[in-house]
């Protein structure tokens, strides 16, 4: 039986704001496959986001959703992970709103370890204001604000985030479909802080500009690219050049979890206060 999308979808929101050829509709319903699976009640679902394309995504489901300031979905998520630490908490972010706005709520979240999931749609560029080149921008390649081709070199978004200490570490594509729906499902069931990379094909503000003459180019440059973590760490060096590296890339299980061990330090607190010692 098809899967009825519908009724996770806020009545009245669509059509979507999306450009035609836009991987986001894709990667959306991979989300809304993963949380099925899990069977989770949408009223137990917060969903936050920031600013940009990928942002626009909680406005249209029916869960617990929050459209909030560039760069700080991940403030707003924390604060409502600990006043509800029953609810799953999901972020959507761009490349641009999680790595450069919210570059340092980014590294810091990644240390905190709070149980929530970071979903970082990488297009490579700033898509909703225009194609500017973002920390995820390949060097060499053009945006709008580097016309002749960008002099700063990428942020691997996944070393970004084990390197800060997250405890869950995951790259997907747009592409490579079923599994990404698995790959959420795990991000979502690990307990402490996982980020998702999805690789995503921005058309109209990247790929015009980097000669991907249609959407089906940047689609097959992601079968080409990426390689299951796997295979990827079984080839020789040299024909690892232009590839990168897809599934769970870190998984770290048991670190304590934030919301835990601040109510914990609390309960230590009111106890020390009972007993009058200073
Ligand atoms: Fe998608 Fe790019 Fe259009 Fe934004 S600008 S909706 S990322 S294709």
């Amino acid at each position: 039986m098809a899967f009825d999308y519908q009724r996770y979808i806020r009545g009245g929101k669509l059509p979507h704001i999306w450009c035609p050829g836009c991987t986001y509709g894709t990667v959306f319903k991979s989300l809304l496959r993963a949380i099925d699976a899990q069977k989770l009640d949408r009223n137990d679902i917060a969903m936050v986001s920031g600013i940009g394309c990928a942002s626009r995504l909680p406005g249209y489901v029916d869960f617990n959703t929050l459209h909030t300031a560039h760069g700080r979905a991940l403030v707003f998520a924390t604060g409502l992970k600990m006043a509800k630490p029953d609810k799953h908490v999901l972020v959507v972010s761009g490349d641009g709103d999680a790595t450069a706005i919210g570059g340092n709520h980014f590294i810091h979240a990644c240390r905190r370890n709070i149980d929530m999931t970071l979903l970082v749609f990488n297009n490579y560029t700033y898509g909703m204001t225009g194609g500017q080149y973002s920390p995820t921008t390949p060097y060499g390649l053009s945006a709008s604000t580097m016309p002749y081709g960008n002099v700063d070199f990428a942020f691997d978004i996944p070393s970004l985030a084990r390197g800060a200490g997250a405890t869950f570490v995951a790259r997907g594509t747009a592409y490579h479909v079923p599994a990404l729906d698995r790959l959420i499902v795990a991000a979502m069931r690990h307990k402490g802080f996982s980020v998702v990379e999805i690789m995503n094909a921005c058309p109209t503000a990247f790929g015009k500009r980097n000669k991907f003459k249609s959407p089906t180019d940047l689609l097959l440059w992601m079968k080409e690219s990426f390689v299951p973590v796997e295979a990827f760490e079984k080839l020789p060096p040299e024909k690892t050049q232009g590839k990168l590296p897809m599934g769970i890339l870190h998984s770290r299980e048991g670190a304590p979890e934030f919301c835990e061990a601040y109510f914990a330090m609390v309960e230590r607190l009111k106890e020390k206060e009972g007993t009058g010692k200073p």
